[in-house]
């Protein structure tokens, strides 16, 4: 599946179980980077049949599906691996560390990088502000959020905030295809959200004629995800914690989340 932002093609496509890989391809100077690497034969497969070579691989963070195929890629095309310094040597091939606040440049569109520790201590995600799109690993999915690996609630509840202060159109690419278990659970809470249940109907219908339900727009998630309304008292109450901070909101609900 291709979309396009200014010059920039988005190419996204299954890898694994239920990952998504994502190239990115400059139309103004041939560049292309994958984010996170999955599947390395999946990816290989994808750049012949775009006519595409491999330059960057941006890496959000260190789990085996995003990074196992690393050193399968970077000694086919030779590219440069770019991940969270806080990964340390877990991030394998790493040739430059990054941390919240960098600025880089992919061909000629600026890239922020942006720290969401949470799902695990180093994760980041890489705003284009530019093209008004940002891969967002395994730190928000449609309708959910990553699990707490690393970090605890009032971290990912922070890391969210700061995604969430994105400007509402922006596209979300996020790494998993969990949009369906992901609506069964917020619809689990009982919330009066109108927003939730046409997104949840919505996706289940797009799942039931096997069609990807990423990427995501921001906008739509602030209305329905519940993980990103944390500070909705509509959602404390709805789970029996009125006066509860939106830490402890959030993590409530990860937690009832993590049992579902
Ligand atoms: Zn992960």
């Amino acid at each position: 599946m291709e979309c396009r932002f200014s010059s920039l093609i988005v190419d996204q496509f299954p890898c694994l179980s239920d990952n998504y890989g994502f190239l990115l391809h400059d139309t103004r100077t041939g560049l292309t980077a994958t984010v996170d690497t999955p599947q390395h034969t999946a990816i290989t497969e994808r750049l012949t049949e775009r006519g595409w070579s491999l330059d960057i691989i941006l890496n959000t963070h260190w789990h085996f599906d995003h990074t196992g195929g690393n050193l399968a890629l970077k000694k086919h095309f030779g590219c440069e691996i770019i991940g969270p310094e806080a990964e340390g040597d877990r991030i394998p091939g790493r040739d430059r560390a990054i941390k919240d606040g960098d600025r880089l440049t992919f061909g000629e569109s600026p890239v922020e990088v942006i720290g969401t520790p949470g799902h695990t201590k180093g994760h980041v995600i890489f705003y284009f502000p530019e093209e008004g799109i940002a891969f967002v690993g395994d730190t928000l999915f449609s309708l959910g959020c990553g699990r707490l690996f690393e970090g605890d609630p009032a971290q990912m509840w922070q890391s969210l905030s700061r995604l969430r202060a994105l400007p509402e159109d922006t596209v979300l690419f996020c790494a998993h295809e969990y949009s369906a278990a992901n609506a069964r659970f917020a619809l689990s809470l009982g919330l009066d959200n109108s927003a939730l249940t046409a997104r949840a109907a919505a996706i289940f219908a797009a799942r039931d004629r096997d069609e990807p339900t990423v990427p995501i727009k921001l906008g739509d998630e602030k209305a329905a995800n519940p993980f990103l309304r944390a500070d909705d008292p509509a959602l404390a109450a709805a789970i029996g914690c009125p006066n509860a901070a939106p830490a402890e909101v959030f993590g409530e609900v990860r937690a009832r989340k993590d049992r579902f």
